[in-house]
């Protein structure tokens, strides 16, 4: 059974064509700039194998529709991986938002993506793209079931105390304002991939995730299930990211505007677009950032040591939430990629059993699940590398009766 993983951005559609049989990726692609002047897609047939072919398009792509359009012509036909459309079992769209409807995987109807559409008021940025995937590969690939799988599902069984703001409950039951919680696919696919490693039911283990990327998060999982995450009703909550803030007091609007006269729109792209790494040493991404301490820059060591930080403090505080955890998991760009952010984040948490290991943490070969915890750690530790779409590929093919 062949699947197609979609997961579309506002001027972007990447995508996977996954045989579930033994979960190989028989192609991957990612269209960019829909909607401007050039569009481009860089496709990869049988990526990492000796079969592997790299092809680039170069052209504009007025919308989503076209830009898929495009790419439907490089993954079936002539000596694409599939010949024909009806050879695609299913299609699976990463969709951001799913509110408190959708707490599982959901085959698409007019009603789904009626609902999706409603959820735009709390995903403004994400959701539209994902109906606009929806709606290209609707209009494509006619007849082909399709699912949506949401990055806010896996958060769906953190209970009450821990997903309301203490705010007048009034506003919850109007707005549905409330912790959700996102990325969810990837803290549930580490998480079990977790317990297939320690060799538990996966409603035995218990764990911390902490997805450190472009976005960063973490989750509490508790005998399976999501009890807390960081992020929150968006995902500016939480950890510090490489242009977002994190956590930060709830007052500063009124002191920004009270004080520098800025809009709630001026501090909303502050704190989106202006903060985090950046905010602190003017780098975002994590590798710029250890080249600029190397050269001694003092600003660049202090927003490496607020990010560890803030890992370290939400750690402490799952630990304390799960009363109970087989070990803490590590994954995405930097938690997978960064040994000095994983030995940061945990070196003073032997204390609360979490004791990790330099040599292992330091030692091993990217790209690979490692245990870096020492051997007589109470809690392990492990680097563990996400797989998002295979897990909504996983989970559409669990919607038509296989895996
Ligand atoms: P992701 O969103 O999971 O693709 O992660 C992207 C981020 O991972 C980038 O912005 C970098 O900050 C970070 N990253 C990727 N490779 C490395 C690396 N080798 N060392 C440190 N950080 C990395």
């Amino acid at each position: 059974m062949k699947i197609l993983v979609l997961n579309c951005g506002s001027s972007s559609l990447k995508y996977q064509l996954i045989d579930m049989n033994n979960d190989a990726v028989l192609c991957s692609g990612l269209a960019e700039r829909i909607g401007d002047a050039m569009g481009k897609i860089t496709h990869k047939a049988f990526p990492g194998t000796d079969k592997q072919k790299v092809l680039t398009v170069e052209e504009p792509f007025k919308d989503h529709t076209a830009a898929l359009g495009r790419c439907a012509g490089l993954i079936t036909g002539g000596e694409a991986p599939v010949a024909t459309p009806a050879d695609i079992a299913a299609i699976g769209h990463r969709v951001v938002h799913g509110g408190e409807a959708f707490r599982q995987p959901t085959l698409i109807t007019p009603e789904v993506v009626k609902a999706i559409k409603d959820f735009c008021s709390l995903a403004p940025l994400h959701n539209p793209a994902g109906l606009m995937g929806i709606e290209a590969a609707t209009a494509l690939f006619p007849g082909v079931k399709q699912a949506a799988v949401f990055d806010t599902a896996f958060h769906g069984t953190i209970p009450d105390y821990a997903y309301l703001f203490a705010i007048p409950f009034g506003l919850y039951q109007e707005l549905g304002i409330r912790r959700y919680g996102f990325h969810g696919t990837s803290h549930g696919y580490v998480a079990k991939k977790l317990s297939q490693i320690i060799g538990k039911p996966f409603e035995q283990t218990s764990c911390v995730t902490v997805h450190l990327g472009n976005g960063c998060s973490m989750a509490a999982v508790k005998n399976g299930q999501c009890v807390d995450t960081s992020m929150g009703l968006t995902p500016l909550m939480g950890l510090m990211m490489g242009t977002r803030s994190g956590d930060v007091d709830p007052s500063l609007h009124a002191f920004l505007a009270a004080n520098k006269g800025y809009t709630i729109e001026q501090v909303d792209t502050l704190l989106n677009k202006e903060s985090g790494l950046k905010g602190i040493c003017g780098l975002n991404d994590m590798r710029d950032i250890h080249s600029a301490r190397e050269k001694g820059d003092k600003k660049a060591e202090l927003a490496l040591k607020m990010f560890c930080y803030r890992v370290k403090h939400y750690i402490g505080a799952y630990l304390a939430a799960l009363d109970g955890c087989d070990a803490v998991v590590f994954t995405a760009g930097i938690g997978e990629n960064d040994p000095d952010v994983r030995q940061y984040s945990c070196d003073t948490l032997g204390a609360v059993g979490v004791k990790i290991d330099r040599d292992r943490n330091f030692g091993f070969k990217r790209g690979e699940v490692c245990k870096i915890s020492t051997d007589d750690s109470p809690v392990a530790i492990y680097v563990i590398p996400t797989n998002e779409e295979l897990e909504i590929a996983t989970q559409t093919a669990s919607l038509l009766g296989s895996k």
